[in-house]
């Protein structure tokens, strides 16, 4: 089953992505909301274990990259699937507007400074992607970053992402980007409860109205960057998102997947590691 959601959900790698062809509204098909609950549940505890296994093995890190429009369900799927790893080996960053420091560098930088080290894990909540999405909506952007809005760019940053993440992927670094799939309409209706409910009021951001604006330039602009980014070592999954526990089941197996493809085994004991285990033994008696 893991196999098929990886193959079924995978944009493909081939330069060509449509998002039309990925229903937001997906239901889960077959998939009862109260199983796929019990699932990522359960795997809760599987994604502890290789949590222990990518740290005793200290050759891999993973990098959860996530992205969508706003109220989407970033950080709630990062709540409901991240739950249970231990804190230590998990950084979780959320990318808002650079600030003048991080705009003197290149793109990339404060990206890079925030990646997982072997054995963790490193949840980006927004990314390097913003770079090609919200800097491709609105220019202004790029000219705090020193840049132009000249006909190549986006090409060239799509290229330096790819080459970025090949060297992560060669390096041990395991990468899964999601994009939280939503559709206007389900927006429309998550904006409308945090006006409408008072608990939610804080939630709200003006912004938000704002930005929905710009929702054909957004998804052209996801289109054209997940076209260009999806490769082998650093797939795209389209999760579906206007069922929050579907994009949140979705991902917690893909996850597991994605881990498992890693083959992370313990380190072996050497022969004199194995001798000073049993002096040391019995030097407590045993
Ligand atoms: P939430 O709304 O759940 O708190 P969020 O990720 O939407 O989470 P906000 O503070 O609302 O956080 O928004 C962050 C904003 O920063 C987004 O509009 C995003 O597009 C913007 N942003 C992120 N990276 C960049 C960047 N490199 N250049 C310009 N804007 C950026
Ligand atoms: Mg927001």
């Amino acid at each position: 089953m893991r196999g098929d959601l990886l193959s079924r959900f995978q944009a493909s790698t081939n330069g060509r992505f449509r998002l039309r062809d990925h229903d937001p509204a997906w239901d889960g098909g077959a998939q009862t909301k109260e199983h796929a609950a019990s699932q990522v549940d359960r795997n809760h505890q599987r994604l502890y274990e290789s949590q222990e296994l990518l740290w005793a093995s200290g050759t891999h890190s993973v990098l959860i990259v996530l992205q969508a429009m706003d109220t989407a369900g970033k950080d709630g799927l990062i709540k409901h699937v991240m739950t249970g790893l231990n804190p230590q080996g998990c950084d979780v960053w959320g990318f808002k507007v650079p600030s003048a420091r991080e705009q003197q560098h290149d793109f990339l930088w404060r990206y890079s400074m925030a990646l997982p080290a072997r054995g963790s894990f490193g949840i980006f909540n927004r990314s390097y992607y913003e770079e090609v999405l919200v800097v491709r909506v609105h220019p202004e952007f790029l000219a705090k970053q020193g840049s132009a809005d000249h006909h190549s760019l986006w090409t060239e940053r799509y290229e330096e992402i790819n080459d970025f993440e090949k060297h992560l992927a060669r390096n041990g670094t395991a990468i899964v980007k999601f994009f939280l799939h939503l559709s206007k309409k389900e927006q429309r209706k998550r904006l409308l409860e945090r006006l409408n409910e008072p608990a939610k009021h804080w939630k709200f951001s003006a912004a938000d109205l704002a930005e929905r604006q710009y929702w054909p330039e957004y998804m052209t602009a996801y289109e054209d960057a997940i076209a260009a980014t999806s490769t082998k070592h650093a797939p795209w999954y389209i999760l579906p998102a206007d069922h929050k526990w579907v994009a949140r089941w979705l991902a917690s197996e893909i996850l597991i997947a994605t881990v498992k493809q890693l083959k992370l085994k313990l380190p072996p004991v050497s022969k004199q590691q194995r001798a000073a285990i049993t002096a040391a033994k019995r030097e407590l008696g045993k």
